[in-house]
């Protein structure tokens, strides 16, 4: 849970709720144990301005380190989703991932290089003031702006990945054996093995301090959670690298009108089963309209009110052209925090100007996890993987879908306590064939199987080529 609370030079700023317990912690701990330790005989009100002095500071100091890497990458075109301040300092989220080594050497650098300049400018005005004998309350914040910059840069500058000196090594890595998805899991290898380390050396000073110590095991697990985060990025990233938005878009979309009422909305809801439709005057989109969006009108005003009133507009939509790459909406739906987006192109085909673009398609979030599984298993070649192939792994109650091979009648059988079918529907593919897409959800933990059984031809006497084929079982695993 974070809150946006500026935009520099056009990327948001966002704050997390676990920063507000450091920005206690800090103005506790420096205002209320530090200070008095080294200056005492100071008002309890100094003790807090100073507490506070400090804690901003901090904010100040972590959000230009993050700014440093934002500003390096976008310079090199990668956008930058938004910023994030949280407890353990910030991040930066990338659109994309820096393209060569020497950029991703640029970006890395950045942050550390300055926060060892403001270390160097503030303790140069520290010493200053200390021999021009300027106020405690000029002198401390100094002396501890330098003091907290200096670690902020060394603690980065540990080559734990995906830390900032993690992700220099990994540079280096990757200029010399030019090969990135190996040189990431040398630097996630080694990132792990610092972050065991450090919860190691954590469990340790638990024994003398218990502060420190939880502070230390809290910061190993957390590199340790972001190394296999950013190696698992990195290989989504690699199975999109190859697709645009219209290979992974649903064609057929269920669209509703934007002068229906609540009341119908609410019944179409019920009875497709998405989560969200686009809004479309005639053929071109106008909107879009959840689930939640309807939620948040009371059921009294139902009948009252039109999709076209309660819908978000086509200028707040998110939008891809259907040449964009996927790697690019996954990208948007991160960054967004949303769950679909509409495709973009013009119906006939051709490229057309921005004006006369239609709607051609959706794609969920649902759809970008269905791709990267057959990516993931396009690449097997043994026996196992083959059998690994049709393994979907997904969480409780999260919907997904399957889909039957080109032609033919297909059923799905499955054991209705474990798994249920919410929709199927028929969808024609580019080449002019036919699939049904079934869309489960899972109903409890374990490890379950739907088979796609192809049903006796209907059309007699022609008799499907690929008759080996008629049946296909997936393997489910709800976690
Ligand atoms: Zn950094």
């Amino acid at each position: 849970m974070a809150i946006k609370f500026a935009t520099v030079y056009g990327i948001p700023l966002y704050v997390d709720y676990s920063w507000f317990i450091i920005f206690v912690l800090i103005v506790w701990t420096v205002g209320f144990d530090l200070m008095p330790a080294s200056y005492p005989h100071l008002s309890t009100l100094e003790y807090l301005s100073i507490g506070l002095a400090s804690a901003l500071l901090l904010f100040v100091s972590i959000l230009v380190h993050e700014l440093a890497h934002s500003i390096v990458a976008e310079r090199s075109g990668i956008k930058i989703g938004r910023i994030t301040l949280f407890l353990f300092g910030g991040v930066s989220e990338m659109e994309a991932q820096p393209g060569t080594a020497d950029l991703e050497l640029k970006v890395a650098a950045a942050g550390p290089l300055t926060s060892i300049l403001i270390a160097i400018v503030c303790s140069g005005g520290w010493l200053f003031s200390e021999t021009a004998r300027a106020p405690i309350l000029v002198q401390a914040p100094l002396q501890y702006t330098a003091l907290v910059n200096a670690i902020v840069a060394g603690f980065n500058l540990i080559p734990a990945f995906p830390m900032d000196g993690g992700r220099i090594f990994r540079a280096f890595l990757w200029r010399w054996n030019r090969n990135l998805i190996r040189s990431t899991r040398i630097a996630s290898m080694v990132g792990r093995i610092f972050s065991y380390l450090i919860i190691v050396g954590g469990v340790i000073v638990l024994f003398f301090s218990l502060f420190e110590g939880l502070w230390l095991i809290l910061i190993g697990w957390f590199i340790s959670t972001g190394a296999s985060a950013e190696m698992n990025q990195l290989i989504i990233q690699r199975d999109l690298a190859q697709l645009r938005a219209r290979d992974i878009m649903t064609r057929n979309v269920d669209a509703v009108n934007p002068d229906i009422s609540l009341e119908e909305l609410s019944v179409k809801f019920h009875e497709q089963r998405h989560n969200g439709f686009p809004v479309m005057a005639g053929d071109e989109i106008v909107g879009c309209v959840t689930m939640a969006d309807l939620r948040r009108v009371k059921r009294e005003q139902w009948s009252a009110l039109k999709v076209g009133d309660i819908m978000t507009p086509k200028e707040k939509l998110v939008t891809v052209e259907e040449n964009d790459s996927a790697q690019r909406v996954l990208a948007l739906m991160n960054s967004n925090r949303i769950g679909r987006i509409f495709v973009l192109g013009s119906a006939d085909g051709s490229s057309g100007s921005q004006s006369n673009k239609r709607l051609v398609g959706i794609i969920t979030r649902s759809d970008v996890i269905r791709t990267i599984q057959m990516q993931e298993s396009s690449g097997a070649h043994t026996a196992a993987d083959l059998e690994s192939a049709h393994v979907i792994p997904v969480e409780r109650g999260m919907l997904f879908e399957v889909e039957s091979p080109s032609g033919g009648d297909w059923r799905a059988s499955f054991n209705p306590a474990e798994i249920s079918l919410v929709s199927q529907r028929v969808e024609n593919t580019p080449d002019g064939g036919e699939v049904k897409r079934f869309t489960f959800q899972g109903l409890q933990k374990g490890r379950f199987y739907i088979t796609l059984v192809k049903s006796g031809d209907s059309e007699a006497g022609k008799k499907s080529s690929a008759t080996d084929e008629s049946s296909l079982r997936y393997t489910i695993i709800v976690s």
